[in-house]
C-alpha cells in the first residue's frame, strides 16, 4: 500500500518510551539485547550486546536505552525515579560482575560512559573515561597496581574529559595547564610524565574546574555518572549533532543511547595499549587488516592524533599472541556480521578487550570492491551484495579523476595519507565557514586544516578536498571524509597550517596563502601546488566508449553489481536525455529506453535561438510556419540522434513545455540597448528591430509565467508547433526505421489537465502521424500520452487516460502545484522550514510521499481503472532518490527516468525496493 508508507521507515516497529524495561546488562558471556536491537540499544549497545553473547573478551556494563533519551526530553531534563531506581540496581549487577564497588577506596569500579546512537553520529558527545575516579578513589586505583604513574594519569584524563563534556569548558584551558606543567618539567610527550608531575596537573584541573565552572569537581561517583549520562542525552540537541543529522537525513526524534561500561585500561605501561582497525582497506576495499595503535595510551589519543599512531602490523612485532588473537577475533566478525567490521580494541598489560564493533563505513570505491569480494569469496550471496552498496555511493565512481599526463608534469610538494579516494584540485582556504562562502561565490575550495573537527562538517561538505596536518587514517577528516566521498588527504605532516595568519607552509620551500590553487590525489596522498586539469573516471571513459571496459577492474565489479541488481529490479530505469550524446551516455549506463526527452532544449542549440524568435516574433500564421519549417529538419536529426543511440528502446519526446519569453532576451536588457543606442544617435534597421523584439517581449510579459502560457496551452494556441514537432518525430522514427534500425517514439503532451485539452492535441499528433507515414511509405508504432503534473491531472486521471496511452508523473511540477511552493523562490525559506521541524527534507529532492504521493497512486489506480495496460512512468528529479524510488516501486509504476549519471543509483535502489518489499511481505 502506497500511504502506509513512511519517508522515514526507522519509525517502523520502534519501541515506546512506555514500555518499562530501559537498561540491558551485558557481561560474562551473556547479555540481554543482540544486534537486532540497534533502535532501542543503539549501534554500540547492540554491537557489545552481540560480541559479548558471542563469548568475545567484552568489559561487562549496561545500556541506557534511546528510549530513556525521549523521556529526558519529555520530563524536562529530569528523569522518573523508577529509571533512577533501574540503574541503581544495573550498578550493583556490574559491580557484582566486576568484583569492584563504585566510589570504594580500596577496589573502585571505573566505568566509560559512551553515546551511542542507532546510527553512528561523529557530532555528538565525547566519550568519558575512567569515571569513579576521585581523590579517595585514585588512591585506592594507585595501591591497587601499585602503579601512581598510571593512577593520576586516569584522574587527570578524567577530570580533562569530564571537565570539558559535562562542564562544558573549553579544551584550552586543560591543554594550557598540561604544557605548562611539561615545559616546567622538561618533558617533551605526555607518557613522560611522571607521577609527582602528573599529581600536579591533577591540581591544577581542578583549579580551572573551580575557575570555570565555579564549582568544584564532583567527588561522588553517583553524582558523576548521573551528570555525564544526562550530558550525552543533551548532545543530543547540540548544534553538530544537529547538522550532522541534517546531512545525513536521519531523523530528530529517534535519540541516542548511553552506554556505561567497566573500564579497562590501555595506559598502564608498555605491555598495554589502544587501538582501531578496519578488517579491510575501507578506502579501497582491498582484502587487507588494516589498522593504527598507540602503545601506552588510552581512548580517543589515537583518533585525537595527537601522537602519530603505529600501523597495525607493527603490533605482530612487538605482541605476536595478542595480534594473532585480534586477527582471529575480527575475522569470526567479519563472518558473523557478512561484512568489514570497523573494531576498537583495547590491550591491558598484554590482555585483549574489544570495545566497539560495526560495520565499516567506506567510500563508493570499496563498497563496489568489497560487495563483490564477498560474493566471490562465498561469504555472501548476490543478492545481499545489491543490498549492501548504499545506491549514492556509486556516484563517486563517477567522480573525476586527474589528467595522468598533467599531474605526472607536477613535482609533489609533499605526501599525506590517502584516506579517501578522488582528484580534488581547488583554492586554499583555512576554515569551515570560509569554505562555504568562498563556494557560495562560485569559487572551488581545498579546506585546509590543521585537523578538522565535527564543527567543520559544513566545510566539509562543500569543499573539493580535505587536507589536513595531523591525524591518522582514522582521524576525524578521514572518517567523515571517506563517508561523503569526498576527496581527502590527512596527516601531511610537512604542512605548516596557520589557519589564523591563513597561511600554508609546505616544508621549507614552499608558503601559500589563502587563496591559491592545491590539489591532491586522495588515492595516492600525493599534494601538489597549482591546479590541475581534472578526467572522467574509468567508469565514465568506458561510458564515453574511450576504454574498454574489460581493461577496467573497476567498471567490471561496478557492472557485475548492476547486473545482479537488475535481475532483481522490476522497475525500468529510463533517463532524462535532450540531445544525442546524452543519450549514448544513459544507454551505456544501461538505460531502459528515455523517459523525458525535452524539445525545447533542441532550441538553444547552434544558431537555433534566432530562428526559435522568429517564429515567436510572427504575429501571423504564416511567418510563424515559415519559422517552423526551418526548425523542423533541426529537431529531426536530433530525434534521429537520440532514436538511433537508444537502439529500438522507447523514447518519450515532450512537446514545447516553457513559456515563449524564456527564448526571448530579457526586457530590462532590451530596454537599456536601445536607452543606449538612442543617446548615441545611433538609429535605423538595428534599434527598429530591438523596439520590435521589446514590443513583443511586454506582450508575452506573465506575471506568473509558470503558471502561465506554456506547456499544452502552447500546443492549443499554436498548433503549428504541435504539428511540426509531430512531424520530426515521424519524419526521423520513418527514416530510421527505412535504414533497417527501429525508433518507438512517446509522444508526451505536458501540463494536462483536463482530457479535452489531450484530446484537442491528440487529434493534431495522430493526423500529422498518419500524414508522414502514408508520405514515406513507412509504418511506425507510437505511443501518445501526457504528462500527470498538475493536481487536476491526478484527480480526472481516469477521464484522461481516454486519450492517453500512456502517463508520466511530472513530479517536480506536481510539486510546486500540490504545495503551492515556487520551484524557484523555495530556497529562501526552505531552512526556516526545516529548523521549525515543518518539513525534514527537501520535498523537491525527495518526494513528499504523504501528500504528492497521494496523487501519484490516485493517478495511477484511476488511469489504470480506465485502461488497464496504461504504461506509467515518472520523470521528475525524484525518479533518481532512493527512497522517492521505493514508493515509486510499491505504487507500481512502469519506470522511473532520471538524468543519465544517476541511472546506476537508480538501478541499484531499484532492485533494493524491490528485494525490501518482498521482505516486508
Ligand atoms: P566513539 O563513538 O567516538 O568511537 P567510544 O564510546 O567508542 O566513542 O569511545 C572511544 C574510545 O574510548 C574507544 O575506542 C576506547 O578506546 C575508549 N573506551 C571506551 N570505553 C572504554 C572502556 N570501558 N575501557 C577502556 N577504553 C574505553
Ligand atoms: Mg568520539
Ligand atoms: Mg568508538
Amino acid at each position: 500500500m502506497a500511504n502506509k508508507r513512511r519517508t522515514t521507515p526507522v519509525r517502523k516497529g520502534r519501541p515506546t518510551s512506555k514500555s518499562s524495561k530501559h537498561l540491558y546488562f551485558f557481561g560474562n558471556g551473556r547479555a540481554e539485547g543482540n544486534r537486532t536491537m540497534r533502535d532501542l540499544l543503539g549501534g554500540k549497545g547492540a554491537g557489545l550486546a552481540e560480541m559479548t553473547n558471542a563469548k568475545l573478551p567484552v568489559p561487562p556494563g549496561f545500556t541506557i536505552a534511546t528510549t530513556v533519551c525521549t523521556l529526558y526530553y519529555e520530563h524536562k531534563g529530569k528523569l522518573p525515579s523508577a529509571i533512577e531506581q533501574e540503574m541503581r540496581v544495573h550498578l550493583k549487577k556490574l559491580e557484582a560482575a566486576t568484583r569492584a564497588t563504585f566510589g570504594s577506596a580500596t577496589n573502585p569500579l571505573l566505568v566509560s560512559v559512551r553515546s551511542g546512537a542507532k546510527f553512528s553520529m561523529p557530532g555528538m558527545m565525547d566519550t568519558i573515561l575512567n569515571l569513579g575516579l576521585n581523590d579517595t578513589t585514585v588512591e585506592g586505583l594507585k595501591k591497587q597496581t601499585s602503579n601512581g604513574r598510571f593512577a593520576y594519569d586516569s584522574y587527570r584524563r578524567f577530570i580533562q574529559m569530564f571537565g570539558n563534556v559535562v562542564l562544558e569548558i573549553g579544551k584550552n584551558a586543560f591543554e594550557h595547564e598540561l604544557e605548562a606543567v611539561k615545559r616546567e618539567r622538561g618533558v617533551k610527550q605526555d607518557p613522560d610524565l611522571d607521577e609527582a608531575a602528573l599529581r600536579e596537573v591533577v591540581t591544577r584541573y581542578k583549579r580551572v574546574v573551580q575557575t570555570h565552572a565555579k564549582r568544584g569537581f564532583p567527588q561522588d561517583p553517583l553524582e558523576q555518572l548521573g551528570l555525564a549520562r544526562d550530558a550525552v542525552f543533551r548532545s543530543w540537541q547540540n548544534p553538530r549533532a544537529k547538522e550532522y543529522r541534517r546531512i545525513y537525513d536521519i531523523p530528530d526524534h529517534i535519540g541516542t543511547a548511553v552506554n556505561v561500561q567497566a573500564m579497562v585500561f590501555g595506559n598502564t605501561g608498555d605491555r598495554s595499549g589502544t587501538g582501531v582497525g578496519f578488517t579491510r582497506n575501507p578506502a579501497t576495499g582491498a582484502k587487507e587488516f588494516y589498522g593504527e595503535f598507540l602503545i601506552n595510551a588510552q581512548g580517543e589519543d589515537v583518533v585525537a592524533g595527537i601522537r602519530t599512531p603505529k600501523p597495525i602490523a607493527e603490533l605482530q612485532t612487538l605482541m605476536p599472541a595478542t595480534y594473532k588473537q585480534l586477527r582471529d577475533i575480527t575475522t569470526r566478525l567479519e563472518r558473523h556480521y557478512k561484512d568489514v567490521q570497523d573494531f576498537e580494541f583495547t590491550i591491558q598489560d598484554g590482555h585483549l578487550f574489544m570495545l566497539q564493533t560495526r560495520n565499516g563505513k567506506r567510500t563508493g570505491y570499496a563498497a563496489v570492491v568489497i560487495a563483490t569480494d564477498l560474493v566471490a569469496e562465498k561469504l555472501i550471496s548476490p543478492k545481499q551484495a545489491v543490498l549492501q552498496v548504499d545506491p549514492e555511493a556509486l556516484t563517486q565512481l563517477l567522480a573525476p579523476i586527474f589528467d595522468p599526463k598533467a599531474w605526472a608534469a607536477m613535482p609533489v610538494a609533499t605526501k599525506g595519507l590517502p584516506a579517501s579516494p578522488g582528484a580534488a584540485s581547488g583554492q586554499v582556504v583555512f576554515t569551515a565557514d570560509d569554505a562555504v562562502e568562498w563556494t557560495r561565490q562560485g569559487k572551488k575550495v581545498m579546506l585546509v586544516r590543521k585537523e578538522t573537527v565535527p564543527d567543520d562538517i559544513h566545510g566539509m561538505f562543500v569543499a573539493q578536498g580535505i587536507l589536513t596536518a595531523t591525524g591518522g587514517m582514522t582521524s576525524h577528516a578521514a572518517v567523515v571524509g571517506r563517508q561523503m566521498g569526498k576527496p581527502s588527504v590527512v596527516g601531511a605532516g610537512a604542512l605548516d597550517v596557520n589557519e589564523h595568519g591563513k597561511t600554508l607552509q609546505i616544508g621549507k620551500g614552499i608558503s601559500l596563502k589563502e587563496g591559491d590553487w592545491l590539489s591532491f590525489d586522495g588515492l595516492t596522498g600525493e599534494v601538489k601546488v597549482g591546479q590541475v586539469a581534472t578526467k572522467a573516471s574509468e567508469i565514465l571513459q568506458v561510458a564515453h566508449g574511450e576504454l574498454k571496459g574489460q581493461k577496467s577492474d573497476i567498471f567490471r565489479r561496478f557492472n557485475q553489481l548492476l547486473t545482479w541488481a537488475d535481475s532483481f529490479r522490476r522497475l525500468g530505469v529510463r533517463a532524462n536525455a535532450d540531445q544525442p550524446d546524452q543519450a549514448e551516455i544513459a544507454y551505456g549506463f544501461g538505460a531502459n529506453g528515455i523517459g523525458l526527452c525535452r524539445t525545447e532544449h533542441m532550441f538553444f542549440g547552434e544558431g537555433r535561438i534566432a530562428i526559435v524568435q522568429r517564429m515567436i516574433l510572427a504575429d501571423n500564421e504564416a511567418d510563424r510556419r515559415a519559422a517552423l519549417n526551418d526548425l523542423l529538419p533541426l529537431q529531426r536529426s536530433d530525434f534521429y540522434g537520440v532514436f538511433k543511440a537508444m537502439r529500438g528502446l522507447p523514447v518519450t519526446i515532450r512537446t514545447i513545455d516553457p513559456p515563449l519569453h524564456e527564448f526571448l532576451p530579457k526586457r530590462e536588457e532590451l530596454m537599456v540597448d536601445i536607452a543606449r543606442m538612442e543617446a548615441t544617435g545611433r538609429n535605423g534597421h538595428e534599434l527598429e528591430e530591438k523596439r520590435a523584439l521589446l514590443k513583443r517581449v511586454e506582450q508575452l510579459h506573465e506575471f506568473n509565467p509558470m503558471l502561465g502560457h506554456r506547456g499544452v496551452r502552447l500546443g492549443i494556441t499554436y498548433p503549428e508547433i504541435t504539428e511540426m514537432q509531430t512531424r520530426a518525430i515521424l519524419e526521423a522514427a520513418c527514416q530510421l526505421t527505412k535504414e533497417g534500425g527501429k525508433a518507438v517514439p512517446e509522444i508526451m503532451i505536458p501540463l494536462v489537465g483536463d482530457v479535452r485539452e489531450l484530446r484537442n492535441q491528440n487529434a493534431i499528433v495522430r493526423r500529422v502521424a498518419d500524414e508522414v507515414m502514408k508520405d514515406r511509405g513507412v509504418k511506425v508504432k507510437y505511443l501518445v500520452g501526457t504528462m500527470i503534473e498538475v493536481p487536476r491531472g491526478s484527480i480526472m486521471a481516469d477521464e484522461i487516460a481516454q486519450e492517453a496511452e500512456f502517463f508520466s508523473f511530472g513530479t517536480n511540477d506536481l510539486t510546486q502545484l500540490t504545495y503551492g511552493f515556487s520551484r524557484d523562490d523555495f530556497g529562501k525559506f526552505l531552512n526556516s522550514y526545516r529548523e521549525h521541524k515543518i518539513l525534514e527534507r527537501d520535498p523537491f529532492v525527495s518526494l513528499d510521499i504523504e501528500g504528492v504521493g497521494k496523487l501519484v497512486d490516485m493517478g495511477t489506480r484511476k488511469g489504470r481503472a480506465t485502461r488497464p495496460d496504461l504504461k506509467i512512468g515518472v520523470c521528475g528529479e525524484h525518479g533518481g532518490d532512493p527512497p522517492s524510488i521505493a514508493f515509486f516501486d510499491e505504487v507500481g509504476l512502469d519506470y522511473v527516468s532520471c538524468g543519465p549519471f544517476r541511472i546506476p543509483v537508480a538501478r541499484l535502489a531499484a532492485a533494493q525496493a524491490a528485494l525490501r518489499e518482498k521482505e516486508t511481505d
